[in-house]
């Protein structure tokens, strides 16, 4: 174990709280830090890493107004706090579904002509910029923005947030496979992402963070009552649910992951839960669909019923309490989600009727 600085969820709004952790470090390379489970690298080119250990300051970020020496000493960290996020959600993992996933690769500083604040879960194929592991990498932009009060250059490195969303699509793409990669060829994989996914990947996000409020840091001029804040405990519902091609699954993930979040809530063991959650998506993603039309199995994917029905068979105890939760968001067994988003509404409008409001 290396002695290492890293921010540390304390369940506020930003970073967290700046601490001492261990990390379980295989071997350094002058950018670069090789875990047992993943292997974390900034990719523009500069010398981080020395004989003298993994503790860094965050130097607010670093950044373009930054003097060159604290810019490098927030890059060496932005390592660091990524590798510390990384081991701590991938073993949250493996501890739940007692096997490791495959080696994630996560590489900080992509894409960054013109700078880039985000991230992203990439798979191979043709279009992608650049080769991309079979297994799957997760991007980091090297931060494109500066958050107010106080002032931060925002390296989604440094955003523990970012990186579980990250490693929560690696998850889903070696359990619930919700695209069905591992039918397509190793190299023409799809990068497309359903609500399911983005979904999934918040609610662990917020387990992992201990808040529901997952993006309170880099998004906190956005409302919460905004989906695009992605708070999770306002009580989103299939009534706010929109679906078809061209709608952001991130906001329709939303609900899934916002009903989730009700349901672990209500669970007198979180960690119940939580196995529930990861050994549905595992059986979600075991049940063979080789005898529907290709299109049609890609489409009952989607269905944020089958992955509660999975989770019901996962834990068939806790079901009666997860179902109920679920109701209370427009999620019910056997139903696709526009059949439940039309249930919703009609259900929120008979419930105006009957209050009398205008409508
Ligand atoms: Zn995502």
């Amino acid at each position: 174990m290396t002695v290492a600085t890293a921010y540390v969820p304390d369940g506020r709004p930003g970073p967290g709280r700046l601490r001492e952790v261990d990390l379980d470090v295989l071997a350094v390379g002058p950018a670069e830090l090789v875990l047992p489970e993943a292997t974390v690298r900034d990719e523009r080119g500069v010398t981080l890493f020395d004989d003298d250990g993994m503790v860094f300051e965050p130097a607010a970020g670093g950044g373009p107004l930054a003097p060159a020496a604290a810019d490098r000493q927030a890059r060496a960290f932005g390592v660091v706090n990524a590798a510390f996020h990384t081991q701590r959600a991938l073993r949250f993992v493996s501890s739940l579904l007692n096997r490791p996933l495959p080696h994630l690769v996560v590489r900080i500083g992509m894409h960054d002509q013109p700078r880039w604040g985000g991230g992203h879960y990439r798979l191979p194929h043709p279009l992608e910029d650049g080769p991309v592991r079979a297994a799957g990498e997760v991007h980091l932009g090297g931060g494109r923005a500066f958050l107010a009060a106080p002032r931060y250059f925002h390296a989604p490195a440094h955003n523990a947030a970012i990186v579980y969303h990250e490693v929560a699509h690696h998850l889903c793409r070696h359990t619930a496979d919700f695209r069905l990669n591992r039918l397509r060829p190793a190299h023409r994989q799809t990068n497309k992402k359903i609500a399911l996914d983005e979904g999934t990947s918040d609610v662990v996000t917020a387990i992992l963070l201990g808040t529901p409020d997952i993006y309170g840091w880099h998004r906190q001029r956005i409302p919460a009552w905004d989906r695009r804040r992605r708070q999770l405990a306002p009580q989103w519902t299939m009534v706010h649910f929109h679906g078809g091609p061209d709608q952001d699954p991130h906001g329709d993930g939303t609900v899934w992951a916002s009903a989730c979040w009700s349901a672990r809530e209500r669970t007198a063991d979180p960690r119940r839960f939580d196995a529930m959650l990861l050994r549905g998506l595992e059986l979600f993603g075991e049940e063979a669909d080789v005898t529907v039309p290709a299109e049609q199995a890609l489409r009952r994917r989607r269905h944020f019923s089958r992955l509660l029905s999975a989770m019901t068979r996962a834990d068939p105890g806790l079901a009666p309490g997860v179902l109920a939760a679920m109701a209370a968001h427009g999620i019910h067994l056997g139903a696709s989600n526009a059949e439940l988003r039309e249930a919703a509404r009609a259900r929120a409008l008979a419930g105006m009727a009957a209050e009398g409001t205008a409508i």
